[in-house]
């Protein structure tokens, strides 16, 4: 049996020995007792001027040994029985052809992993380049502004995730997230994520990774295609015949997976013209901001910043503004990271947060965004997306026109002046900023909301508002803003062949939730289909088939 035990507190230099020590003392029992302990979970507690580590821990009692029976009582002690993994069992339904996967990003790798592992020999169709030509063309774009719009920081192995932060939080409290974690710790993630509260991995861990499950999945007959873009669904009466790729290449289809991420603009009208329903729905825009880390480090941390077992501090604000009834809050905070350009078109600035799992630029950005919904847009449901592209081609005219972001001082956004040297600033982003006025940027009202929150931050957090800082735009790839319906099936409630999977679908939101949503769909689809009779294959002379490391 195994008990678990939380709120487990211990000061900062604590050793593994304190933890069962600890463990041991709430159970009222010697730590020799204890046979076995797990980390559940570890976080840190800097809300007082202490600051504490704190843990939940799974223990198993050496032979024999009993707790006393009044302590199940404790909120803090409770029994875990063990799981079962549930198998899945395969449906009877004819599956002519494998079926195809859109997308390599985390929905769909996923998705294609448990539908390999049963037998489903997925076939895996990636617009983008595989992890090794993506690096360079991403740093060709970073280096030289020489933007690729097939493969960039949105498109390629991996999808939008393999040049992120590479954070694993989420709040969707779903099962299937430990099998995530655990499949990523199986292909070479640190196994610590397993229990962090916030699990981070960086772009370096994630690119191994991504590599590795490709690797499983050809192993067991499944098969990867790069540079291959979706660009045609051919559709009969509700039966779904066959796709297009590069506009050339037809692939017979019976079951089609759309893990395309939230920056296919082009699929979204595709999907429109086949009659394929689509909602618009809320997301985010905005600005990032740039810290030195240090200052973070010693606003989250007080003293104890600068200690060696302290990892570069993040934080999360909100601001709920009542003039417009907009909320403000902080999004993707990457300590010791980059702002990279993450533009996948010509003629736009996009900004993102990247780090290595090291978090050492000494530099903390994080995104500043404010809701923006579908009455802003007349709910037309591809309304958000001309609002991204305005705001996106703004910045590159204000960025220069060369894929430099436009950039201002804090102290100056504030003061409502432009900046008009960067000389010296702490500014990140790839491939290179501009001194700029945000406010001609963003509508008016959303740099007031901007103006007034970060305002009422430095209140809650005083010291946010440095000279130091810095802000650079535009913010407008948070979640996606139109969402690709489906039932209760996963299937689209157009077409019963189609399963828009993942954050591009309307349907996650992050790395961890978009690998789940690619579990579900996958999980759907063995319930409902034998194991296909027929595999495909795609051939072109631009088209790169994946192999093997
Ligand atoms: C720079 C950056 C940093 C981020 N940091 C984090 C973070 O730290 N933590 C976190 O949880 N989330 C982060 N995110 C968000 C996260 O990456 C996404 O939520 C996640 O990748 C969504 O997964 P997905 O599989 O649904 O879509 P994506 O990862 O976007 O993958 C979609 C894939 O589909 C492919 N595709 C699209 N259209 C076609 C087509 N027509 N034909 C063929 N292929 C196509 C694309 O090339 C892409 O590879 C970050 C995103 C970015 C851009």
């Amino acid at each position: 049996m195994r008990i678990r035990v939380r709120d487990i507190r211990l000061p900062l230099d604590h050793t593994d020995e304190e933890i069962k020590r600890e463990a041991a003392c709430k159970l009222k029992i010697r730590p020799e007792d204890i046979q076995n302990l797990t980390l559940i979970r570890k976080a840190v507690d800097a809300r007082r001027k202490e600051v504490f580590f704190t843990y939940i821990v799974d223990v198993e009692l050496a032979e024999g040994i009993r707790i006393e029976e009044a302590l199940w009582a404790s909120p803090h002690i409770a029994r875990i029985e063990e799981e079962e993994e549930a198998k899945l069992v395969p449906g009877d339904a004819l599956l002519p052809f494998s079926p195809v996967i859109i997308g390599s990003g985390p929905a769909g790798l996923f998705c294609a992993l448990l539908l390999a592992r049963y037998g489903y020999k997925p076939v895996v169709i990636e617009r983008g380049k595989d992890i090794e030509r993506r690096i360079k063309t991403v740093n060709d774009f970073w280096q030289k502004g020489i933007l690729n719009p097939q493969c960039n920081t949105q498109f390629g192995e991996g999808g939008a995730g393999t040049f992120s932060d590479g954070k694993l939080t989420t709040r969707i409290g779903d099962k299937r997230v430990e099998y995530v974690l655990k499949t990523m710790v199986e292909f070479g993630a640190p196994s610590e994520i397993m229990y962090l509260k916030k699990p981070h991995v960086g772009t370096d861990n994630i690119r191994r990774v991504v590599q590795k499950i490709r690797e499983e999945i050809i192993g067991l007959g499944g098969e990867f295609y790069f540079d291959a873009c979706l660009t045609d669904i051919n559709i009969n009466q509700k039966c779904l015949k066959s796709i297009v790729i590069n506009n050339r290449y037809e692939l017979p289809c019976s079951v089609l997976v759309l893990a395309i991420g939230n920056s296919a603009r082009d699929v979204y009208h595709l999907l429109r013209r086949k009659g394929i329903e689509l909602n618009p729905k809320p997301f985010a825009v905005g600005v990032r901001i740039e810290h030195p880390q240090e200052l973070i480090d010693k606003l989250q941390y007080g003293d104890f910043a600068g200690h060696p077992r302290l990892k570069a501090a993040d934080y999360h604000l909100t601001y709920q503004d009542k003039i417009t009834g907009r909320s403000l809050y902080t999004f993707c905070m990457c300590p010791g990271g980059y702002v990279i350009g993450a533009a996948s078109s010509p003629g736009q600035v996009v900004t993102n947060g990247m780090s290595y799992y090291a978090r050492d630029t000494g530099i903390a950005n994080s995104a500043l965004v404010i809701t923006v919904k579908p009455e802003d847009w007349e709910y037309d449901p591809l309304g958000g997306i001309r609002l991204q592209e305005d705001l996106e081609h703004k910045a590159f005219i204000l960025g220069g026109e060369d894929y430099k972001a436009p950039c201002q001082r804090l102290i100056d956004f504030l003061k409502r002046r432009p900046t008009t040297s960067l000389k010296g600033s702490i500014a990140t982003f790839r491939p290179g900023v501009k001194p700029a006025n945000l406010w001609e940027l963003l509508p008016r009202e959303f740099c007031e909301v901007l103006q007034r929150g970060i305002y009422y931050w430095d209140k809650k957090m005083p010291g946010f508002i440095d000279g130091r800082a810095v802000l650079t735009g535009v913010e407008t790839r948070t979640s996606s803003p139109v969402r690709i319906v489906r039932d209760e099936n996963l299937t689209s409630v157009s077409n019963p062949f189609i399963y828009p999977c993942g954050e591009g679908a309307g349907y996650a939101g992050g790395i961890v939730s978009a690998a789940v949503d690619g579990l579900k769909v996958a999980e759907m689809i063995i319930k409902r289909y034998a194991p296909p009779q027929k595999a495909v294959e795609l051939r072109g002379e631009e088209i790169v088939r994946g192999s093997l490391l």
